[in-house]
């Protein structure tokens, strides 16, 4: 058999098992479950083998063996994906912590990892002969898949809550976007789609609904074992919204097992929230397999602001597996932890991605992490898209004559 683009078989419901084929377009299983892509892994680690990337380009589609795009000519790309993985060698110091490490996604187009999701996301829809797509945001998302979505010539509808960062919605309406804003949160938004998606049959790219964004984020966790030569970490924070990225990762690390690239041992994952939006935190807590929809949810992180994820489950079920565990940390924790990571190591993250250097001092002090563990916080995106999050709350000092 000749070597194929993608190993993509088909799609799968992780819930009931239910298959479907990924030749027609999907959302949820009948059952309610989000989908998962399935690829011939077997077939797939015959025909290629790790030393095939060094030639390839840094970028998220060198793994297109296991991305579900079937004809490189439905690609949509901006040279998303290959974040670099820098040490935090003096804010690890600081807290006891002797390999402690960040993967910067803040570098991706429109200054997130939404980008990943975005470009294969559109590259799929495009394959599917989509012109339409829409979806709820809290504004990268948005962001990401407008400009995925011009680019690819397809129209996009964004709906996102009205005190979502400015800047991601003029990134939307440069792109050409219909942009809608709505007085509440992210899942009031998801409720206005739902309805417009029926009526007008435009594509649901809603998180978790579309089983391909998935696909995107989860080459962070390729990227990761390759970029530790295959010997993966011991541990990975990430900042946990709607819990695509984690969901991800898992299934990254699992399929790389498939493959035969990495051994038994995985990273222990460990999901980050905002104390005023902890709904995974409450459920691993408790030992719970759902989380519940958390009440009056607010944080300044607001890409992490999703009171209930549809993939909850999966996120859950990714902790168990791994043994990881789920934080809490409040607001003022994370802007001091935005200032340390600043100051020590020169890198501005964004409010998600401070929330893990807050949490990983808080590991080191319950034990759950040690000092020689090789540690990986995900910063998802850049701190200077959000201008007006940092204005609030750094005072600056007014110019003085002695100065
Ligand atoms: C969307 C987002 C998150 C949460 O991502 P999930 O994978 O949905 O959990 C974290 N950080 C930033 C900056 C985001 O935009
Ligand atoms: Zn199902």
């Amino acid at each position: 058999m000749s070597k194929r683009y993608s190993y993509i078989k088909g799609l799968y419901c992780p819930k009931c098992g239910k298959k479907h084929t990924e030749k027609e377009i999907h959302h949820l299983c009948s059952c309610g479950s989000p989908l998962l892509v399935e690829y011939n892994l077997k077939q797939a680690a015959q025909d290629w083998h790790k030393d095939d990337l060094v030639k390839r380009k840094p970028d998220l589609w060198r793994y297109h063996e296991i991305l579900p795009v079937n004809n490189p000519e439905n690609i949509v790309s901006l040279g998303e994906g290959f974040t670099p993985v820098v040490s935090l060698a003096k804010a690890g110091a600081k807290v006891g912590l002797h390999h402690l490490y960040l993967k910067d996604e803040g570098i991706l187009p429109t200054g997130t990892f939404k980008a990943r999701g975005a470009a294969v996301g559109i590259s799929k829809a495009k394959e599917l002969g989509v012109s339409t797509i829409a979806m709820p945001t809290n504004g990268n998302a948005g962001a990401a898949w407008s400009v995925y979505g011009a680019r690819a010539d397809i129209q996009t509808v964004i709906v996102m809550p009205e005190n979502a960062a400015k800047i991601t919605r003029n990134e939307c309406q440069a792109a050409g976007a219909d942009l809608y804003l709505v007085k509440g949160l992210i899942s009031d938004a998801g409720k206005i789609v739902g309805r417009s998606i029926e009526k007008n049959g435009w594509y649901d790219a809603s998180t978790l609904k579309e089983p391909y964004r998935i696909e995107g984020k989860k080459t962070m966790g390729y990227e990761i074992a390759e970029q530790f030569n295959w010997e993966v970490p011991d541990v990975i924070l990430y900042p946990t919204g709607g819990g695509v990225g984690i969901i991800g990762i898992y299934k990254a690390f699992r399929e790389l097992q498939e493959l035969g690239w990495i051994g038994e041992k995985l990273p222990k994952l460990v999901a980050v929230q905002a104390e005023g939006c902890s709904p995974i935190v409450k459920a691993f807590e408790a030992g719970e397999k759902e989380s519940e929809f958390y009440k009056n949810s607010s944080t300044i992180a607001f890409g992490i602001n999703v009171p209930k994820a549809l993939g909850d489950f999966l996120v859950l079920e990714a902790l168990y597996e791994t043994k990881g565990i789920a934080v809490a940390v409040s607001d003022e924790e994370i802007l001091e932890a935005l200032h340390e990571v600043a100051e020590a190591e020169g890198i501005f993250t964004c409010p998600e991605g401070g929330s893990l250097y807050a949490a990983v001092k808080k590991l080191k002090q319950k034990g759950f992490v040690s000092a020689e563990d090789k540690i990986v916080l995900l910063n998802t995106g850049a701190g200077i898209i959000y201008p007006d999050t940092i204005q609030d709350e750094i005072p600056y000092t007014e110019l003085d004559a002695t100065l």
